[in-house]
């Protein structure tokens, strides 16, 4: 994709699922990645060795790095030393990818109040103080910086049993919105993707349970879940030089769930 090679990129939670494939992305295009692990180094292994492995295949060395970086994004302190550890270690930052995200479920009148705070902070806090930083970083450098967050299609769609997260993904998109149109003249660019139902940890409830799976995939039009890297294609592309008008936007992949699939056969006149 246009104009990736050699960009620095932080992408949080990379250690697993979407955000692992997005570092993965990165690396084959060129980039070099910051791989954010909440806990163990250990944890960001895999996704090193896969972006590694991508970018270089059979070299033992190649120009891409690959860069676990720890960070709990629900801890200001953390996202501080974070980026400051990326600018350090590669120079400067190019392109923050906020992904990590965490999901509870209970009855939205049960819910207890160190539960709701723990996902707003992690999904939507942590997403806002991971661009303030980027965003000073860029504009201390006039850097054509690029911000993608990572969304859902729970931003549109109401999810009973999951109102913290509903309301997460709601904020990140006026977030997106309200960041892209605030430094749209400093030629930074704020986008956002919505997955649908996408093969990951986050959905361990469902991805392994053959009937679970196929209840779960009857309701998408496309009948099927989406894979972890084809998020990762829409990212690539956003953060690219092919979406260099693009800023503002969620791009839902979600094989056409925002689409009110009930509506797909006439149920009225
Ligand atoms: P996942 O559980 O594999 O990934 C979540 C990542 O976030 C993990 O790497 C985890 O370690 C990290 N994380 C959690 N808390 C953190 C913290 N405090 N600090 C730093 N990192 C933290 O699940 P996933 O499906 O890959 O989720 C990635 C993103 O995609 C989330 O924001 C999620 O809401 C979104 N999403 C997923 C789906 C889906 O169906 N899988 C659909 C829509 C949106």
């Amino acid at each position: 994709m246009k104009g990736l090679t050699g960009k620095n990129v932080l992408v949080t939670g990379a250690t697993s699922g979407i955000g692992q494939a997005i570092a993965v992305r990165f690396a084959e295009e060129g980039a070099n990645v910051a791989i954010n692990y909440r806990r163990s180094p250990e944890d960001a292994q895999d996704t090193v060795e896969m972006a590694m492995q991508k970018a270089c295949g059979k070299l033992e060395k190649c120009g891409v790095k690959a860069l676990p970086v720890q960070g709990d994004v629900s801890k200001e302190e953390d996202i501080i030393n974070m980026v400051n550890t990326v600018v350090e270690k590669f120079g400067s930052l190019d392109i923050l990818v906020n992904n990590a995200g965490i999901q509870t479920e209970s009855p939205s009148h049960e819910i207890k109040t160190e539960e709701f705070d723990r996902v707003i902070n992690i999904n939507l806090r942590g997403a806002y103080l991971c661009a303030r930083e980027a965003i000073k970083h860029f504009l201390n450098n006039k850097i054509n910086g690029i911000i993608i967050n990572v969304s859902s299609v729970h931003e549109i769609i109401p999810r009973p049993l999951y109102v913290s997260y509903s309301i997460s993904k709601g904020g990140m998109g006026n977030l997106t919105k309200t960041l892209a149109l605030e430094y749209a003249d400093s030629g930074i660019r704020v986008n956002s993707i919505a997955p649908g139902a996408t093969i990951t940890p986050i959905n361990s409830a469902w991805i392994d349970d053959p009937d679970a799976k196929a209840a779960v995939e009857s309701n998408i039009p496309m009948k099927r879940a989406g894979t972890p890297e084809e998020m990762a294609a829409a990212v690539a592309f956003l953060s690219s030089d092919e979406a260099t008008y693009i800023t503002g936007q969620t791009l839902f992949i979600d094989g056409g769930l925002t689409l009110y699939p009930s509506f797909s056969e006439p149920w009225t006149s």
